[in-house]
């Protein structure tokens, strides 16, 4: 009996990710991610490396595009298996997947348009990668398991769901199996969070694995000692009320915005900061956050407690939800200090490119960033102090306060990885490291070969290995 796993994604690269598991006859993927680096963008076009129709299942660790973003492509090129993944994850990789093919659609309607100005065709003859109907297709495949239940893959083959805390409905997932009389586990790291973040429950403890694939986004780095967030918060609404502007943040629709009104009502409920009104104006972001609603049986005790004590905090008096674009437009109107939170988190488009029109300009007002800004975006011109950017096609000084909240990162680092793969309770046979840039990774490996003397590889993009 043979075991094989590919690495077809997020190896040596943080994005794409997609393991291919074959048990004799039986084959499925773990994660089916798209590629976002724009130089890896070219192999969400390659053809699948097996044919789709022959693929038996996915199991999806959670609902970052990086990890479920090739599901619509996998479903239109014949795939008809169960994507298992907690119920949660179902609902959110829902959302996440109709905007991006609704994103998709306009790119392709973008470059289409830009091309025959030019008189010629791309190289994908201008047609989106996936479409709103190719996404919808992926629905009735989604098959929701509950944590910590063992569930038949095939008769033979089990996997388990764990609580990896990096956001809302994240699993680590063990695949259990018999090789020639002897029983077998590998583990899939997903992307694995921190303890003591907010709403979300600490990680699970790994256990018992043979094999493990475990990412390493930070495995070069240990995050800077976790500051106050919410004290950082509040002093930003404390300066900006004072100053009569506004507090506009560009957020992620998933996990960052729901930290951020968790973080907001536990600072208006202790009276820390005056009785702002709070915007979330990111449909997205509110859909999810229905999300969270539902399942309040995934939230942490602090959470629940507070809940409890104080009611919701995506419920508060101050927050409202907007919906229309008419609605966000009136956000503008409104007078004294808002803070108004909406996508997308490195301004690359959505809603955030309105409020900062009418806010970058005004020394009273502050934009709060609260999340990584990647070489190239909007955000990152405005947190490197560019004195002038273009919004919307028309250049605005940059006079408002920029303001940075360090600490929210939804990856564990070097040091919280080696914690957290120290709970397997013996010594795996081999360590994959994947989901890191190669430096990352490497580093990652090395460290945890020294710490551990464990067996350790770091595959590349289309390795194999033969597991024993
Ligand atoms: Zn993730």
């Amino acid at each position: 009996m043979e075991i094989k796993l590919s690495f077809l994604g997020a190896a040596q690269n943080v994005t794409g990710s997609r393991h291919l598991v074959e048990i004799d006859n039986l084959k499925f993927l773990i994660d089916c991610g798209l590629f976002q680096e724009r130089q890896f963008k070219a192999r969400n076009w390659e053809p699948f490396p097996f044919a789709p129709d022959s693929l038996d299942a996915v199991l999806l660790t959670h609902a970052h595009l990086d990890h479920c973003g090739l599901l619509p492509k996998l479903v239109k090129e014949g795939f008809r298996g169960r994507i298992y993944c907690t119920g949660a994850t179902a609902e959110i990789a829902r959302i996440i997947l109709l905007d991006a093919g609704k994103i998709q659609e306009e790119d392709a309607a973008y470059k289409r348009k830009r091309h025959e100005k030019q008189g010629r065709v791309g190289p994908h003859g201008d047609l989106p990668l996936y479409t709103v109907e190719d996404a919808e297709a992926c629905f009735p495949l989604f098959a929701p398991v509950p944590y910590d239940k063992e569930i038949d893959i095939t008769p033979g083959v089990q996997a388990t769901f764990s609580e990896a805390g990096h956001v809302f409905g994240s699993s680590f997932i063990n695949v259990d199996y018999d090789q020639n009389g002897e029983a077998r586990t590998v583990l899939f790291s997903g992307d694995m969070g921190r303890t003591d973040r907010p709403i979300l429950r600490d990680p699970d403890a790994a256990e018992e694995a043979d094999y493990v694939l475990v990412e390493s986004t930070y495995g070069d780095r240990v995050h800077d000692d976790r500051k106050d967030i919410k004290t950082a918060i509040g002093e930003i609404i404390k300066a900006t009320k004072a100053a009569g502007g506004n507090i506009i943040v560009p957020s992620f629709a998933l996990e960052r915005s729901q930290e951020l009104l968790y973080y907001i009502d536990e600072l208006l409920v202790e009276g820390a900061i005056p009785d702002i009104k709070v915007f979330l104006d990111s449909p997205m972001a509110s859909r999810i956050t229905k999300v969270f609603r539902k399942h309040p049986e995934l939230f942490d005790r602090e959470m629940r407690r507070f809940i409890r004590t104080n009611g919701s905090p995506f419920d508060f008096k101050n927050l409202t939800f907007t919906e229309g674009a008419n609605d966000s437009k009136k956000i503008n109107h409104m007078r004294g200090t808002i803070m108004v939170i909406a996508g997308s988190g490195m301004c690359t488009g959505g809603r955030i490119k309105h409020h900062l029109v009418n806010n970058i300009a005004r020394p009273e007002s502050t934009i709060m960033f609260v999340g990584y800004q990647a070489v190239g975006t909007l955000g990152r011109r405005i947190v490197e102090g560019d004195p002038e950017v273009r919004i919307l096609g028309q250049n605005y000084r940059v006079k408002a306060r920029i303001a940075q909240v360090h600490g929210f990162s939804a990856h564990a680092d070097k040091a919280e990885l080696l914690e957290w793969l120290t709970t397997l309770k013996r010594p795996p046979r081999k360590l994959f490291v994947v989901h890191g840039e190669t430096n990352s990774a490497e580093q990652f490996g090395e460290f945890i070969r020294e710490k551990t003397g464990w067996q350790v590889a770091v595959p590349d993009y289309q390795d194999e290995a033969l597991l024993d």
